[in-house]
């Protein structure tokens, strides 16, 4: 049997299920997405692949009707990504691997779409681009970095706009600006000087932000004397690495996964237990 890619089966997402509560998007705008192919899982999984690379593949797994694709915030698409894994993998329940920062040891924290959470664009928000005047009477309109954008901007697009010529921390921000090419932006915002300016800035980009909220739990682990870890994790799953790397699988390092737990102040001076081998994983260095 073949297949095309048009012909797997679509899921739609109702827009209230997504970070950015569907927000930037016309009111009559519909996103559906389908599962990785075979082909597409396995062609990342032989590479070690980029950020962009899997941000392009998630979207071409993704139909819009009534808004162009390119218009989904990058945002969303992280999130979508998700969805897209959880749906390729073909399981309601999830194992995502950590390396738990108080023992030391390795474990598995499992979890399901129902676990996750939002941050959602800040609810006072109420229609976008959000429109604001700068101190020298500018307006300047903002909304959400979309997919597209972020595809340009970290595909080296916009490189000989930049000083250094490499996106900075301003970059993210100029692409918030809608009103405006993205030089312009980029080069208004990098000259403000004014401090409440900057201060509405940082504060819009904050308002903006939306994303899926880490996991957090309690370490599983058993220590030397049989009592029990604890230790408070949390997990981040979306972003560049969630979209690369599958859930499940040992063949994705365990250590590039992302784990922090709150303010590891101090490490503890605990001898580490005997480290069980991931056994017949084909681990790559990734640092
Ligand atoms: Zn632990």
């Amino acid at each position: 049997m073949t297949e095309t890619k048009h012909e797997l089966p679509l899921k739609h997402i109702p827009m209230d299920k997504l970070p950015s509560k569907g927000l930037p998007y016309p009111q009559d705008a519909k996103i559906e997405y389908r599962t990785y192919t075979f082909g597409e899982t396995k062609m990342e999984s032989a590479s070690s692949g980029s950020a962009v690379r899997a941000v392009k593949r998630a979207l071409n797994c993704i139909k819009t009707t009534g808004m162009s694709r390119d218009k989904i915030t990058i945002l969303d698409l992280f999130y979508l990504g998700v969805l897209i894994k959880m749906s390729s993998e073909g399981a309601s329940e999830f194992t995502m691997p950590y390396i738990c920062w108080n023992c030391g040891d390795e474990n598995e924290h499992k979890f399901s779409q129902g676990d996750l959470d939002f941050k959602d664009i800040d609810p006072s928000v109420e229609s976008l681009p959000m429109k604001v005047e700068m101190k020298d009477g500018k307006i300047l309109e903002f909304s959400p970095m979309t997919a597209k954008q972020y595809i340009d901007l970290y595909s080296g697009k916009f490189n000989e706009c930049f000083p250094k010529k490499k996106p900075d921390g301003v970059a993210p921000v100029a692409t918030l600006v809608k009103n405006l090419p993205f030089k312009q932006a980029y080069d208004y915002l990098t000259g403000v000087t004014d401090a409440e300016d900057r201060e509405l800035i940082n504060e819009i980009d904050k308002m903006l932000m939306h994303e899926i909220k880490p996991l957090t739990f309690k370490c599983a682990n058993t220590l030397d004397d049989d009592s029990v870890c604890n230790a408070d994790l949390s997990l981040k799953l979306e972003g560049r690495e969630a979209l690369l790397k599958p859930f499940r699988g040992r063949e994705s390092s365990v250590k590039s996964r992302i784990f922090y737990g709150n303010a590891p102040e101090h490490k503890p001076n605990r001898t580490r237990p005997t480290r069980v081998p991931t056994g017949g994983g084909t681990e790559q260095a990734t640092s």
